[in-house]
């Protein structure tokens, strides 16, 4: 049976791999526009490389999250919620392995970021 660190490992490797796959496409983002001859390609290469920064950023950001989680489980305080303490629902961690809040901080969180 598969474990929450190995779970975990495995989605650090895939992130990984997304991460240096999405950097280099952004670098050979021309030849790909040739290559693919993408009928939008010509007007959206500025955006296309926004985009592609966006995407790496967040893998970047769950890749963190991901090692974070790596380290509590080591530590010992997986599953607990960074801001309340309280235990994080066993059906949330399982939708998010490396969820380090419960679902009512995540939410209080998310709308004090939005707010801001
Ligand atoms: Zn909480």
């Amino acid at each position: 049976m598969k474990t929450v660190k190995d779970e975990l490992e495995t989605k650090r490797r895939s992130l990984e791999l997304a991460i240096s796959n999405g950097l280099g496409q952004s670098r050979n983002q021309t030849e790909r526009n040739e290559m693919t001859k993408d009928p939008y390609g010509s007007a959206s290469m500025t955006h296309d490389d926004e985009m592609i920064v966006d995407v790496v950023g967040r893998r970047m950001r769950e890749l963190q999250n991901v090692n974070r989680a790596l380290a509590d489980l080591e530590a010992g305080r997986y599953g607990t919620c960074e801001d309340c303490g309280e235990e994080i629902s066993a059906k949330r961690l399982k939708a998010l392995p490396f969820a380090m809040r419960c679902i009512a901080c995540q939410s209080s969180m998310e709308g004090v970021r939005r707010a801001a």
